[in-house]
């Protein structure tokens, strides 16, 4: 098949290219390098440019017999999108309409999408299914849920199929050392903590030990990068056998709290630092888990990194393999 990625250069998106090349696909990346590294996109053709580029959407749809389009090319961090939700809703719900737009010019009728947890808000229950109310509590929530509502309507009105996957904790690297996680700035917690323990940064610092878990810091469900584009590889040929749209939770099922990760980042890197604790973070739900079951039943999908310390372990050795010699 011949796959558009946009925001292959990103973390989720450089692993995606990979994947799909190593499986025999054609695969193009489409990216502004806004927050993506070129060096990241190892596999395929490379294209600089922006989503929200009509013109340059149509010459490549023009010239290539695309089957699918994957779209990774999201602003993610929740704080900034309370404080500039413009940029957030311009990049995350303008610009995806105008690349589904181009999409439809052309044709082209697979998507795949990056949605979030972050759609659900403050969750009624977890482990949290797909039937759950969503009422995101921040513009990005409210950007990627207005795009699954637009691709709802898209697939009824002209046929356009989508599968939306609703990511928990993506983490991890690619075990084979060629890609990582590299955010400027970095906001999350596995990449920060492993910056402690090599001692590039001086602290992690733990957002509210207050909340009603056991040990009073937020649990979350992290879930391997691979495992996760194992999940859009297999959601893209079940959308094509079968010729319709689908939405799927992604996550390993199983909670850990902010100083279970930590105490875990301390083992697998058989280093001690320092951990201090902050005032609770805005717009952070107590409990965010994941009930996959659907992808499980669905698509057959099962992650391979079933416990956390594999995770972490992969991310340390991008973190001392690469992030540490920059
Ligand atoms: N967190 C933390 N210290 C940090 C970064 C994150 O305590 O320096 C906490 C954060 O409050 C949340 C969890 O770690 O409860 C995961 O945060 P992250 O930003 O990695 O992902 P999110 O859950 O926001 O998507």
């Amino acid at each position: 098949m011949k796959i558009l990625v946009v925001g292959g250069a990103g973390y989720i998106g450089s692993h995606m290219v990979k994947q799909l090349a190593l499986a025999g696909n054609d695969v193009i990346t489409l990216d502004n390098l806004s927050y993506g590294y070129k060096d990241a996109v190892k596999y395929g053709e490379f294209i600089e440019g922006d989503l929200g580029d009509a013109s340059m959407l149509d010459s490549i749809f023009k010239s290539g017999d695309i089957d699918a389009v994957m779209h990774f090319a999201g602003f993610i961090q929740v704080g900034e999108s309370v404080i500039k939700p413009s940029m957030y809703y311009h990049n995350n719900v303008i610009n995806t309409h105008t690349l589904l737009d181009a999409m439809l010019r052309h044709d082209i009728k697979n998507f795949i999408f990056s949605s979030t947890a972050a759609i659900f808000g403050e969750p009624d229950y977890t482990p949290i299914d797909e039937a759950h109310i969503k009422q995101p509590i921040n513009p990005y929530g409210h950007s990627k849920l207005m795009i699954e509502q637009v691709l709802d309507d898209y697939d009824k009105a002209y046929g356009l199929r989508s599968t939306c996957f609703r990511y928990f904790n993506a983490a991890g690297a690619d075990p084979d050392g060629e890609l990582g996680e590299r955010h400027i700035p970095e906001t999350h917690l596995i990449p920060l903590i492993l910056q402690a323990a090599s001692g590039r940064r001086e602290d992690i610092k733990v957002f509210g030990d207050d909340y009603p878990t056991d040990d009073g810091t937020c649990v979350r469900d992290y879930i391997h990068i691979n495992d996760l584009c194992d999940a859009h590889s297999l959601g893209l040929q079940h959308m094509i056998k079968h010729d319709r749209s689908d939405r799927f939770n992604l996550g390993n099922g199983k909670g850990f709290s902010v100083k279970q990760v930590i105490d875990v980042a301390k083992r697998v890197s058989s280093n001690d630092f320092k951990v201090t604790t902050e005032p609770r973070r805005d717009g952070d739900p107590a409990i965010l888990v994941a009930d996959a079951s659907l992808a499980n039943k669905e698509l057959n999908w099962q992650p391979k990194f079933a416990e956390l310390e594999e995770i972490v372990r992969t991310a340390w050795n991008w973190e001392i393999d690469y992030l540490c010699k920059q």
